[in-house]
């Protein structure tokens, strides 16, 4: 398939913990890693963006792979 997972970058600094991310994500690819979120399963990604969006604090960036070219 050659489908490249979503890149989900979060800001460790912004991140305040307040687990609204990993409650809207709906294929559970976040989790709380100590005080801040973490991704634990990237490959379930479905790139709605719904973490960046809801994030309070801007502290998740959801980067979509466009290399469709590429194999
Ligand atoms: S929504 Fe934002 S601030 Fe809240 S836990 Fe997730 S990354 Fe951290
Ligand atoms: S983009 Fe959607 S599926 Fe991917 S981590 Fe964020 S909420 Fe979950």
């Amino acid at each position: 398939m050659g489908n490249t997972p979503p890149r989900i970058e979060i800001n460790e600094i912004y991140c305040k913990g307040c687990y609204i991310c990993i409650e809207f994500c709906p294929t559970q690819v976040l989790e709380m890693k100590g005080v801040v979120a973490s991704v634990k399963n990237p490959a379930a990604c479905i790139a709605c963006m719904q973490c960046e969006l809801r994030c309070p604090d801007f502290a998740i960036k959801v980067t979509v792979s466009t290399d469709k070219g590429r194999d």
